[in-house]
């Protein structure tokens, strides 16, 4: 398949960091190489970080178009020819899966690391020993972190939207920012709950499905008390609308089993043949008949439904729903208290779903949805977003997921850190401080990682339209005296504190960002050689 093209972007390494096949370089200049690779990857999304982030128009290989500013969203689109910048685009698949938050951080902060790195290799200090400073200027990093953050309330819903805001204020949605963070809110808080043990569980990729239909304005978008699925009902006589129903869910077709193989039948009589039509009768009304002693109002499989099943169910005002995905039935379950079973005859009372409110058809443009609405505690939910275009409401979900990660991740851990660069400038100024006490060379790579920090703070001036020399020594001014919330205003590129402005992120995001930028430049340090494997016509 063809290769998705970056638009208006340089999307190739620098011939300098193509692959080096084997060469007898010095150890040293083989470790420089990978991190051209990886600078060029930091470069393409530098400009995505903050709230003045520029978007980037990528073509993909069926000639269809995404508009995104988000850091994994980009990477995962385009390709690469180097491999440090591989390692690269996977590190933002490892943040976006952990954390779902801080992708485009990771990446600049690992891309300014790996250069701060160079220097050091230049002044021919042994990569072992930038890799031992670089970590114990992690270690003190998270310390750092941990000091300057502050607990949240997560039942508070305006400190909890307050850090929502944060997420998606830098990106497309954030016009519409008060019913994104409703909408993330909802889900987040229908499908956590407590898992026993003083633990929570908060599957969200799981059961909080966001569905999308082109068509209405975003403003309809909303979290539904249950769950929807894109399905009809399998026969137009079944009821369209049912209040409180009792809900049967199955993983096995309501159908004639036919044999495992292929089975060849040599009827000679008229009678054999009519017993073996009444044989697959009386077997599908055997299933029914397991379903219709529980009195169900409503039956949905994964599997099809036969005609005459249908008509067993239909004679007995049963709806029926079929070749439902299984993703869906999980959350059908959940919603309604049904289990899913997969053979009718072990069917019993429990496993009749009956939280669900109300079970409705709608049609919405030329398709028909199934609504299962007013759940009981429904622990699972389906978030519908409406909007213009399909590109449109591609973005909207991406930006919606980040924004229920966010959510999640303060439930879990809460805390939360000054956003706006703020952190990465209190590490900063800290590092530089204590890399006073460490002794010899290590005090070079050390302070590098120092100075990395501030890619963040300075890419955010950047972006804002301002010059970042001026504003950055203001910056690092405030936090020599102390004020470790300050940071930028990346709407102005002004310094401001951030207790006020409020811009606020969970400090799980912003550890993990720091710990996977440090380690994946320490990995990719270690890497003296750039090896390609025989391809097999060779
Ligand atoms: P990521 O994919 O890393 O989350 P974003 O484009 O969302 O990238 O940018 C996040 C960064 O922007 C964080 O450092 C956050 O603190 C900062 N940020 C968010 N909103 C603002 C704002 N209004 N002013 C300044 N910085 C902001």
């Amino acid at each position: 398949m063809q290769a998705p093209v970056v638009v208006m972007s340089m999307l190739q390494p620098p011939a300098s960091g193509l692959l080096k096949m084997l060469d007898k370089t010095s150890t040293n200049n083989a470790c420089k190489t990978p991190s051209r690779g990886t600078a060029s990857v930091a470069d393409i999304i530098r400009s995505c970080l903050g709230p003045k982030a520029m978007l980037k128009m990528l073509l993909d290989p069926m000639g269809g178009i995404v508009l995104t500013n988000d850091g994994h969203a980009i990477l995962r689109e385009i390709e690469v020819a180097h491999p440090a910048a591989k390692s690269m685009i996977e590190l933002s698949r490892t943040q976006d899966e952990e954390v779902g938050d801080g992708t485009t951080t990771v990446i600049i902060l690992a891309g300014e690391m790996l250069a701060q790195a160079l220097p050091q290799l230049e002044r021919n200090i042994h990569p072992v020993q930038i890799i031992s400073a670089f970590k114990r200027a992690l270690n003190d990093a998270l310390q750092i972190v941990e000091d300057i953050s502050i607990p949240v309330d997560i039942n508070n819903d305006k400190a909890m939207y307050t850090l929502i805001q944060s997420s998606i204020g830098t990106k497309f949605v954030s016009r519409w920012s008060e019913l994104m963070c409703s909408l993330a809110l909802r889900a987040v808080r229908t499908v956590s709950f407590e898992a026993g043990g003083g633990k929570r569980e908060v599957d969200i990729k799981r059961y909080a499905r966001v569905e999308k239909i082109p068509g209405g304005e975003i403003e309809d978008s909303t979290v539904i008390d249950g769950v929807m699925v894109n399905k009809d009902i399998t026969h137009p006589k079944m009821r369209r609308r049912i209040e409180n129903p009792r809900i049967i869910l199955l993983d096995c077709p309501l159908e004639y089993k036919k044999g495992e193989s292929q089975t060849n039948i040599e009827v000679t009589k008229e009678d054999d043949w009519n017993r073996i039509l009444e044989i697959e009768e009386e077997q599908v009304k055997h299933m029914c008949d397991a379903i219709l002693a529980l009195k169900p109002d409503v039956v949905i499989t994964e599997k099809g439904v036969s005609d005459l099943a249908q008509h067993f169910l239909v004679k007995n005002n049963v709806t029926a729903l079929r070749r439902v995905r299984k993703t869906d039935n999980n959350r059908i379950a959940r919603a309604t208290g049904a289990t899913i079973v997969n053979r009718v005859d072990d069917l019993q009372e429990s496993d009749v779903g009956t939280r669900c409110g109300l079970f409705e058809i709608e049609k919405i443009g030329d398709e028909y949805f199934t609504f299962m609405r007013k759940c009981q505690d429904p622990k699972a939910c389906t978030v519908l977003l409406r909007g213009p275009s399909k590109d449109i409401l591609n973005e909207i979900e991406r930006n919606l997921q980040d924004a229920m990660a966010v959510a999640r991740n303060v439930i879990f851990h809460p805390r939360l850190s000054p956003g706006g660069g703020a952190t990465e400038m209190a590490v900063s100024v800290k590092l530089h401080q204590l890399a006073k006490s460490v002794e010899g060379v290590q005090q070079w790579p050390y302070k590098a990682v120092a100075d990395a920090m501030e890619v963040i703070p300075r890419t955010l001036i950047e972006n804002g339209g301002q010059s970042p020399i001026r504003v950055l020594t203001s910056l690092r001014a405030k936090h020599v005296e102390g004020l470790t919330s300050w940071g930028i205003d990346g709407d102005k590129g002004v310094i401001v504190d951030m207790k006020e402005y409020g811009v606020w992120e969970p400090e799980a995001i912003k550890l993990q960002s720091i710990k996977t930028a440090v380690e994946s430049a320490c990995l990719l340090l270690r890497v003296d050689d750039i090896c390609s494997a025989k391809s097999a016509q060779q």
